[in-house]
């Protein structure tokens, strides 16, 4: 029996929007028969059209999983100009909704910068950007998700409907709570370009005070930076703008991170600015000016990732992977944690992105909420780095970030003991979760996937 909640979702306000979200209902009622009718127990994988932006692992077990085809949720339903709202499918890259929403004058309020991260991945994934430190991550802008769980009901969720905790648990999960199969998010007028001003800093004081000026003043609209080392600390700030003595671009030749050291400013155009750093963050490909040259145009983040998935059992090593990891620290421990990892890891440049603390997350224990004072929080992100000796880097890491009330995101090699895991991220909410929209975990928990399927265990 399909048991669709009382909860009215939001409608299309257009014909257009009407026919999209028919066709729409269409793939729903297609996914939640095949799960109804499923006989199999087995853990079950997505299947999307656009390449995933997980640190590709050998032996991860979704590439072997079953999969549920969820190649067509990719579709802009609508774009509602007078309320703001787009209302799309979870497989839908960020640049396709650009694409919708910028002739309109209209952006979502949080752009991950890699071209192809979809709206349901940077839900799922914990997807942030120069914005966050207004509005916090794309999940936060968020009003409405349909979610088609494990055993083919499909839900309407929102922050306070019936469905408030499914809504909040959906955000982080990874995939483990059911199927995200459409999203209504809020959109923020935007302009042609975006003017960015690079500040430079020699010490980590001066950095925390600027940031802290731009984050209480809201003096700017966009805010990260790149840490090129403990005495050389970029801070990007920036804003929409209607005209531009000049543009840059950084999707062939020219670097972005590298930009933030050598420039006091730049103009570029908007699309140009969401994904500055498609080509790799810091880690960039082609790493010389020559293969640039020559690859540099058919290679984006897209392409790289693709590559690595299909090469995995040449190019990559689930012993001693490079470090990629992406971690929230209180911005009152920024400084500590800076000087820890200059000694311990010193690998530079590093992303740096102000989060405000909007919500505190219902997938984070009640224990990591009570040792959280800052109003502010910060994402650090290291790309690429080398393991040196005997030492696990990702395990150092986890460790000293417990002891700074900080988290990661789990999109890489994950080494937590499960008790450990289960003191950082929230078991109960996440059982009251599954026992409604996955009660024979055929998603899997969230330990089982991402520290142990996603290396080939369990
Ligand atoms: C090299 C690299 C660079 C990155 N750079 C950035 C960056 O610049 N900015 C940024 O914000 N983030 C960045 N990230 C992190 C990225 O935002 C997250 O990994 C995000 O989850 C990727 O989304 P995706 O669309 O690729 O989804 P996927 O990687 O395909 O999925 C992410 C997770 O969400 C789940 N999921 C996907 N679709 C659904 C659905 N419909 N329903 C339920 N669950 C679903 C998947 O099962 C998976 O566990 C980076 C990651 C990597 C590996």
């Amino acid at each position: 029996m399909d048991k669709t909640t009382q909860t009215q979702p939001i409608r299309p306000s257009t014909v257009d929007g009407e026919r999209q979200s028919s066709s729409h209902e269409r793939k729903v009622a297609r996914v939640a028969q095949m799960l109804r009718t499923r006989k199999s127990t087995a853990p079950l994988s997505r299947q999307k059209r656009v390449v995933s932006h997980q640190v590709p692992k050998v032996n991860d077990k979704k590439y072997t999983d079953e999969k549920v085809d969820l190649m067509d949720f990719d579709e802009v339903i609508e774009v509602d100009v007078e309320r703001r709202i787009c209302i799309a499918e979870p497989g839908t890259p960020f640049c396709k909704v650009v694409d919708h929403t910028l002739p309109l004058g209209l952006v979502p309020i949080v752009v991950p910068e890699l071209k192809t991260i979809t709206i349901g991945g940077a839900v799922a994934g914990c997807s942030i950007e120069s914005m966050s430190f207004k509005h916090g991550g794309f999940h936060d802008t968020c009003l409405e998700y349909e979610i088609i769980t494990a055993t083919g009901d499909v839900l309407t969720c929102t922050p306070d409907n019936e469905h408030s905790l499914i809504f909040q648990m959906m955000h982080g999960s990874f995939g483990t709570v059911g199927i995200l199969s459409r999203l209504v998010f809020r959109l923020v007028p935007a302009k042609k370009y975006v003017h960015l001003r690079h500040e430079t800093h020699r010490s980590i004081d001066s950095y925390l005070e600027s940031i802290w000026y731009h984050y209480e003043n809201r003096d700017v609209e966009f805010m990260d930076g790149i840490i090129h080392s403990n005495t050389h600390l970029a801070l990007c700030v920036g804003d929409f703008v209607d005209s531009a003595p000049y543009t840059n671009r950084y999707d062939w030749l020219k670097v972005y991170y590298q930009s933030t050291a050598e420039r006091r400013e730049d103009y570029l155009e908007t699309p140009h600015y969401f994904y500055r750093y498609d080509q790799g963050v810091t880690n960039v490909h082609p790493k010389s000016f020559l293969g640039r040259l020559l690859l540099g145009k058919l290679l984006g983040s897209s392409e790289i990732l693709r590559l690595a998935e299909k090469l995995r059992w040449f190019l990559l090593d689930d012993d001693r992977p490079d470090v990629t990891v992406d971690t929230f620290l209180p911005f009152s421990k920024l400084k500590e944690f800076l000087l820890w990892y200059e000694k311990d890891f010193n690998h530079f440049p590093l992303w740096c992105v102000p989060y405000r603390r909007v919500h505190d997350y219902e997938w984070l224990t009640e224990d990591f909420w009570k040792g959280m004072k800052d109003e502010l929080m910060v994402d650090i992100a290291v790309y690429g780095m080398k393991q040196r000796g005997d030492t696990n880097y990702y395990r150092l890491m986890e460790t000293k970030l417990a002891e700074l009330n900080g988290v990661k995101t789990l999109i890489s090699y994950n080494y937590y003991p499960e008790d450990e895991f289960w003191g950082i991220f929230n078991r109960p909410n996440f059982e009251a979760v599954k026992a409604i929209t996955d009660p024979n975990n055929i998603f899997r928990t969230l330990y089982e996937k991402t520290c142990k399927a996603s290396m080939g265990q369990g």
